[in-house]
């Protein structure tokens, strides 16, 4: 994983601001919950974080490098991108759309056995050849999630990653994704609106109207009460 740190970031949308001078660290190999209401700068905080928006002002370190304002792309090379919508490709396998993020590089390992291995990482390792359309909505987030760390990526951001499941199966992909962080060790930051997904991560940081609100380490659920 990689350790991030941000200080007084502020993203601004006209009048709005998005964020407002946000200063957080997060370190290498946790798991953040970020919550807060819509609007509260969830979003926007995941993608200046991971180079697809540049911050009006502040700065974001990874592992205490600056993130640059130009040549985003390598940086964005090693983040691993998890949507509330999976947006897979419908016309492409299971398999398919895991390997679609390696399409415009040459890599240097065996694709194909990696997919394979993420597949059944994340419990669809007999379903490789189905469509989207034949998968169930769980199913499609965990391919979602293979193709997401297909490019061994040190960071994962998940932006609402169960909000278009029932709740049972948002626990089962929160689930997934804390095991596949001890699996891999990435740093992993996850904007959910639910309180029992977020009180399985580590920490919680809470934001509205762009700053940050509370940030609070989670205990442990006792196992008996
Ligand atoms: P959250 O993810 O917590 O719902 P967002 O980061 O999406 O919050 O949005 C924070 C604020 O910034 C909201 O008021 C939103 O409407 C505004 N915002 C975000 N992105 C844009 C954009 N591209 N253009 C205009 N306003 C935006
Ligand atoms: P979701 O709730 O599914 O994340 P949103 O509609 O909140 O979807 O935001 C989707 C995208 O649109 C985000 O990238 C966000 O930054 C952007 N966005 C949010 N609010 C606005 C806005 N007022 N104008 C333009 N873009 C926005």
């Amino acid at each position: 994983g990689v350790a991030i740190t941000l200080r007084g970031v502020s993203r601004a949308h006209g009048s709005t601001k998005a964020l407002d001078e946000v200063s957080l660290e997060f370190a290498a190999g946790g798991a953040t919950a970020l919550m807060g209401h819509s609007g509260a700068g969830k979003s926007t905080l995941l993608q200046v974080i991971g180079g697809m928006d540049l911050p009006d002002s502040g700065e974001i370190r990874i592992d205490g490098h600056a993130l640059p304002r130009r040549g985003l792309d390598a940086h964005r090379r090693r983040v691993g991108f998890v949507f509330q919508r999976f947006h897979l490709l419908p016309a492409l396998s299971a398999l398919d759309n895991v390997l679609a993020p390696l399409l415009p590089y040459r890599v240097g390992f065996d694709r194909k056995a990696r997919a394979r291995e993420l597949l059944k990482a994340v419990g669809l390792a007999e379903r490789e050849r189905a469509l989207p359309s034949e998968l169930s909505g769980g199913q499609q987030q965990r391919v979602a999630i293979a193709r997401a760390l297909i490019g061994r990526p040190p960071l994962l951001l998940a932006d609402e990653p169960t909000g278009n499941l029932d709740s049972a199966t948002g626990q089962e992909i929160v689930d997934l994704l804390l095991g596949l962080r001890e699996q891999y060790g990435m740093t992993m930051l996850i904007a959910t609106h639910n309180p029992e997904l977020a009180a399985t991560c580590d920490r919680l940081v809470r934001l509205a109207d762009g700053r940050v609100t509370g940030d609070d380490l989670v205990s442990p659920a006792p196992d008996v009460l």
